[in-house]
This record gives C-alpha cells, sequence and structure tokens, in this order.
C-alpha cells in the first residue's frame, strides 16, 4: 500500500480565486478545514487555500486518536466540546469518519506511572469523564490475549478513533458543500499588508483581498509567520507509524505503553506506533534558536528524541530553507507541496517487536504500509490560539501531536475568535505573548 496522499493524488478542490472574501484561512489540514467550516456557517465567505492536497501532511498521517485522556487541563473544555461535534457529524456523515467510540487505554509498567495517571484523574473528575483507573488484571481480561507485565491502566470509554485520510477530507467535501472555496495546490506566499493591517494574501496564482487570515499551516506557520516579523518558537519533530495487516481483534480502541502504541483501524488492522512520543528531532536553524525554550520539555523527554544533525532539504527547517523571498518569486511553500518524510524504520522493528511480546498468540505483525509526518510542537506542548499583533491575523498552529482530535472544537473556538463571537473557553493558556511576556513555560502533562 503507497501512503494515500501524495503529490500524485489528484487535485479533488479547484475553486476559482475569488478577487476577495471575508477570511482567508491558510492551510488545508483539520484545524483549517473546520475552522473554515464554522466561519462558513457563521455567514462568512471563506477561502480555504492549500500548497498541496488537503489533509496531505499532519491530519492524515497521525494515528486517529481522539481522545479526552491525558490531555492538558487547558485544552480538555474544548476537547469535550470536540468529541461531542465529532458525535454529531459523524451521525450525519456515517462511515466517511470512521468514527467509533471504543475508548483510549494507557498502561503503566511502574508505580511512577501510576502516579501520573492517578494525578490527572482530578482532571476528568472536573469534567465528569467517564475515566477510571484499571488494575492489571482488569487490563487483562480487557486485552485479549495479552502477556505483559503492566501494573494498571486508565481508561476512558468515551475516548474515540477515526480515521484520518478519509474523515479530513470528508469534511473538506462538506465545507465546500456549505459554500467554502477550496483550492489545493495553491500556496500562499504572504501576506498583503495595507498600513500594517491584513488587505489580504500573495497566492502563487495572484492576490486575494480579505478583512481576516488565519494561518493554520501546521509545520508551516513559523516559516510563514517570521517573514512578517510575527515569531512564535514552533518545532516539528518526526514520528513514525506503521499500518499492520488485517489481524484478529485484541481490543477495539487505542491504547498504549511506554514501548508501543495501537489504534483498531476500520479495515481491521492496527495502526501501530512508538509509546512514549519517541521521535526524530532534526537540527535547523530554528532549532538552535529555540533552544533555551525547550529546555524545560527537553529535560522531561530527552529520552524520546533521537537527534539527527540535518533536516532533508525541502522541510521548514532545513538549513537551506529560504528564510526571506520576493512575492513574485516560488516560495518555500511551493517547493514542497507535501512534507512527506521517510519513517523511522529501526524504530518501527522495534514497535513490532513489542507488540509480539504483547501478544505472542498473534507473532510480529506484518506492516502493510509505513509512513511518517512532522508533527509542528510549542516548547509547552499546547498549540498558539490567538490574534496577532497585526491586526486582521488570526493563529491556530502548533497542535503538538494532539490537534487531530481536538480539530473540530478548536476549528469552532477559532471561528469565534475571528469573528468576535462567543469563545466559550478560557484561551490564556494559548496566548500568542505567553513566549516573550516573562511567563513560566510550563509543558502540560503529555501523558
Ligand atoms: C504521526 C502522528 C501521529 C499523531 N497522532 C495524533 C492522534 O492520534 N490524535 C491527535 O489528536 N493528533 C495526533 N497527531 C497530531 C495531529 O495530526 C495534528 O496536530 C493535526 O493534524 C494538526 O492539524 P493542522 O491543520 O494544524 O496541521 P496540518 O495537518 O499539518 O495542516 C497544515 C496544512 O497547511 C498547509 N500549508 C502550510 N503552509 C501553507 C501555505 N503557505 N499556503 C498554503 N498551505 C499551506 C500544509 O500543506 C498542510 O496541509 C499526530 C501527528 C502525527 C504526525
Amino acid at each position: 500500500m503507497t501512503f494515500p496522499i501524495t503529490d500524485a493524488s489528484p487535485v479533488r478542490f479547484a475553486a476559482p480565486l475569488p478577487p476577495r472574501a471575508d477570511v482567508v484561512v491558510i492551510g488545508g489540514g483539520v484545524i483549517g478545514v473546520m475552522t473554515a467550516f464554522f466561519l462558513r456557517q457563521k455567514g462568512r465567505s471563506v477561502l480555504l487555500l492549500e500548497k498541496g492536497r488537503i489533509a496531505g501532511e499532519q491530519s492524515s498521517r497521525n494515528w486517529g486518536w481522539v481522545r479526552q485522556q491525558g490531555r492538558d487541563p487547558g485544552e480538555l473544555p474544548i476537547m469535550v466540546e470536540s468529541l461531542s461535534i465529532w458525535k454529531t457529524l459523524a451521525a450525519e456523515m456515517g462511515a466517511a469518519l470512521g468514527f467509533r467510540q471504543a475508548g483510549v487505554l494507557y498502561l503503566a509498567k511502574t508505580d511512577r506511572e501510576m502516579a501520573g495517571f492517578e494525578a490527572w484523574m482530578e482532571h476528568a473528575r472536573a469534567h465528569q469523564l467517564d475515566t477510571r483507573m484499571l488494575t492489571g488484571a482488569e487490563i487483562g481480561a480487557m486485552l485479549t490475549g495479552a502477556v505483559a507485565p503492566w501494573k494498571g491502566g486508565i481508561f476512558t470509554p468515551s475516548d474515540a478513533r477515526a480515521e484520518p485520510w478519509t474523515a479530513v477530507p470528508a469534511l473538506a467535501a462538506r465545507a465546500e458543500d456549505m459554500g467554502v472555496l477550496i483550492r489545493e495546490a495553491c500556496a500562499v506566499r504572504a501576506l498583503d499588508l495595507a498600513a500594517g493591517k491584513v488587505a489580504g494574501v500573495v497566492t502563487e496564482a495572484g492576490r486575494v483581498a480579505c478583512d481576516h487570515v488565519v494561518v493554520a499551516a501546521g509545520a508551516w506557520s513559523r516559516l510563514f509567520l517570521a517573514r512578517h516579523g510575527v515569531n512564535i518558537p514552533q518545532l516539528s519533530v518526526l514520528a513514525s507509524v506503521g499500518a499492520t495487516e488485517p489481524m484478529p481483534e485484541i481490543f477495539p480502541g487505542n491504547a498504549a505503553d511506554d514501548d508501543f502504541a495501537f489504534r483498531r483501524r476500520a479495515d481491521g488492522g492496527y495502526s501501530i506506533a512508538p509509546g512514549g512520543s519517541e521521535h526524530d528531532f532534526f537540527i535547523g536553524p530554528d532549532a538552535f534558536r529555540s533552544f533555551g525554550a525547550y529546555m524545560a520539555i527537553l529535560k522531561k523527554e530527552w529520552r524520546s528524541s533521537s537527534f539527527r544533525l540535518r533536516a532533508p532539504r525541502g522541510f521548514p527547517d532545513a538549513w537551506s530553507t529560504p528564510r526571506r523571498w520576493a512575492e513574485d518569486d516560488a516560495s518555500p511553500f511551493e517547493a514542497t507541496r507535501i512534507l512527506n518524510p521517510a519513517p523511522n524504520l529501526r524504530t518501527l522493528g522495534r514497535v513490532q517487536d513489542a507488540f509480539a511480546r504483547a501478544f505472542p498468540q498473534l507473532g510480529r505483525p506484518k506492516l502493510k504500509a509505513a509512513w511518517g509526518g512532522m508533527i509542528d510542537t510549542m516548547p509547552d506542548v499546547v498549540p498558539v490560539v490567538d490574534h496577532a499583533p497585526i491586526p486582521g491575523l488570526t493563529i491556530a498552529t502548533g497542535m503538538s501531536g494532539h490537534g487531530f482530535g481536538i480539530g473540530p472544537g478548536m476549528g469552532r473556538v477559532v471561528a469565534d475568535l475571528v469573528t468576535g463571537g462567543h469563545v466559550g473557553h478560557d484561551l490564556s493558556r494559548f496566548r500568542f505573548a505567553r513566549f516573550t511576556d516573562g511567563t513560566k513555560i510550563a509543558p502540560g502533562p503529555s501523558l
């Protein structure tokens, strides 16, 4: 199986560029798509521009976990809302989303991990979630044929899964039916500013006037914003995923320990990946600039990072990526239509071994596909969702490895932020200014 969304995929969304729109959304991942969806629902004319294909980057490459469990307390109320939107959309759209509430289970081998889960229960209780602690025996009964040394775990039955590479394009198609103009293969090169305010965007296909721009450009947001003097300490890390051949069901939901994570897929296989957020970290100029900001999270998670000296050509933080370009020249966004990093097959081999050790009756799982995704992250592992210092510009990026599940809720929030509606949640944790106003960087629970 080749990865389903590539540069060779036919362009499916090809709206002509209008001369103007109320709002231009940059980036056709789950955040941009759902922001456009809710802006249109509020009656705005919306143009969504995507340099490659809808969901070509993180939004198709993720694990497909839709989870409340383990979230930062700042994100949790938005995630609770998001889950309810997923349910409504799934009821309306049927199988297209692959949505199913089959639970999220975290497994602990040590007392320390159990204590971390226990501490998070406070947040579950505050939001009346159905989360509960489990004993090792209860886990044994839940995971068919499991042989593993788990002391216990934490389980949220209402958490869910969805199929990323079908769900996000289906949501885009629905937004288009509602009247959102969507254009793939159309990079935004720069903002068009007049008297210091947003007046439009400059795309590779021409200018479009607008009152507001939302930057939901995933791993590219920092590069895009920096050209306009708007700086966020966003970096990206490579995460690798494999899809197994169909195999007997051992658990219908999503589960992880510190060695491996797995999620039942609609096609009867599992999406598997390293547990404990193991990733490859490419060092580029932005990584150097932001080193100080990342000290807190590096101290906590250095064991899960494999450092690599150079990002491949065309990556956002590659040494060769231009940081400045003219509006009438091709931008780095056109040079890389779809960020498609090679997966780390050694890491995935360890995941296959861990899976086989835990479920010996199934043998070593065979992979029918493997892929990589660049996770865009922030030093405190929560996003930036805020107005930028340029009037008319809003940022919704840095979802830090958990933006798929929260996408629908975040889209609703961003739409209200842009239109001055009732946001309904405290967004102070996601402030743009938190990295420069002296606030101590406090990484979220990252469970
Ligand atoms: C391996 C992996 C596993 C993950 N697992 C989960 C999970 O289980 N659950 C979960 O909740 N989250 C998960 N995530 C995180 C989740 O996928 C992301 O947080 C989420 O998809 C981010 O959505 P986004 O719209 O912000 O960014 P993206 O999906 O990356 O979309 C941004 C889009 O902007 C486009 N773009 C950039 N610059 C421009 C420009 N100048 N002009 C036009 N277009 C532009 C890009 O081409 C891209 O398509 C995972 C991520 C990865 C990589």
